[in-house]
């Protein structure tokens, strides 16, 4: 069973557009809650998202309902991003962005964890 009753969906959201199978993706991981996919502009050698399936628009709209869904993309982000090369801790590791708000520079308004590894330099941090 789903943590969330239903999926909100917004018709116009790019990645509820992902979710849906209606624009392709390269996955690293979905389960009924949860879709990793590799970023399409990545920052760093190993760089994914994770996406509620729920159409949530930033971390700014999170209630205490949302804390299980959470929960779980934080407890799997080290463990996908080991699946994916990163090395172990603490040598290698890996860095998790939330964009949150035009200042916390977020571009796509449903709500996305970035996980970056790998060696570094990195682009953008
Ligand atoms: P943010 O600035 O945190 O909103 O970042 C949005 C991220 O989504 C950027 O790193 C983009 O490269 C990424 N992105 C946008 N469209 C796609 C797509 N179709 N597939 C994968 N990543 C995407
Ligand atoms: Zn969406």
């Amino acid at each position: 069973m789903s943590i969330l009753n239903h999926h909100a969906h917004d018709d116009n959201c790019i990645f509820c557009k992902i979710v849906a199978g209606e624009i392709p993706s390269k996955k690293v991981y979905e389960d009924e809650d949860l879709l990793a996919f590799h970023d399409i502009k990545p920052w760093a050698p190993i760089h994914f998202l994770m996406i509620p399936k729920a159409h949530i628009p930033s971390m700014a709209q999170l209630t205490p309902e949302h804390e299980q869904m959470m929960g779980k993309i934080m407890v799997k982000a080290g463990e996908l991003a080991l699946s994916q090369g990163a090395l172990p801790y603490p040598e290698g590791g890996f860095r998790i962005v939330a964009n949150t708000g035009h200042h916390g520079g977020q571009e796509v308004h449903h709500l996305h964890v970035h996980v970056l590894a790998g060696e570094r330099p990195w682009q953008k941090i």
